[in-house]
């Protein structure tokens, strides 16, 4: 029986470098994957998925408006042995309803990739179902500067500042946000200070 499995984690722990490994091993044994990415997501190129460490594939993307089982539905081939989802955080409540039942009536696998919480620590929609819905959770993980699991997104402006505020969505500049464990996301600080006993 196909799966749904959701990989969540902060950002910058790998999940597109994932993503992309996983595809490749599909390929690798002659089978086809239908990659799907966030069509907000333009940092390089709208129908293209990348990672930091250099890979990159075509892919698809979705739109809030897109019926992405009907859109699978249409895409589908003999070959296609799964549907992988990268910024999965930006689905909507109905696109994973959808996504689940291309798992459920499809018989197809999908795995879908996207940052737990936004960076004032509030769900995205399409996380926060996926984590109650999806039949397999897997934490990617990646580490703050004081060396413990990062779990949340901070954002900062260009002094250094938290920002607590905002638009959800800001894709674009990784400078602008980093990963922090809950303590040093709470205390506000960004990078380690040279004087902080953070042995504590
Ligand atoms: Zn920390």
């Amino acid at each position: 029986m196909a799966k749904l499995y959701f990989y969540y984690s902060a950002m910058n722990a790998g999940k597109t470098t994932k993503l992309l490994q996983s595809s490749f091993n599909y390929r690798e044994r002659g089978m086809d994957t239908l990659l799907y990415t966030s069509v907000l997501d333009d940092r390089f190129g709208s129908a293209k998925i990348t990672s930091r460490v250099g890979l990159a594939e075509e892919a698809l993307t979705f739109s809030k408006e897109l019926d992405i089982f009907e859109d699978i539905i249409h895409r589908l081939t003999e070959g296609v042995a799964c549907v992988m989802i990268d910024e999965a955080q930006f689905l909507t409540k109905d696109q994973v309803t959808q996504v689940c039942r291309v798992v459920d009536d499809l018989n197809v696998p999908v795995l879908t990739y996207g940052l737990r919480s936004d960076f004032r620590g509030e769900p995205f929609e399409g996380s926060l179902y996926l984590l109650l819905w999806a039949d397999e959770l897997t934490e990617l993980k990646t580490i703050c500067h004081c060396g413990k699991k990062a779990t949340m997104n901070a954002r900062f402006d260009s002094n250094g500042n938290i920002l607590r505020d905002g638009e959800q969505i800001d894709i674009g500049g990784n400078e602008r946000y980093v990963s922090l464990c809950r303590k040093h996301y709470l205390a506000g600080q960004c990078r380690r200070q040279a004087t902080a006993s953070e042995a504590s």
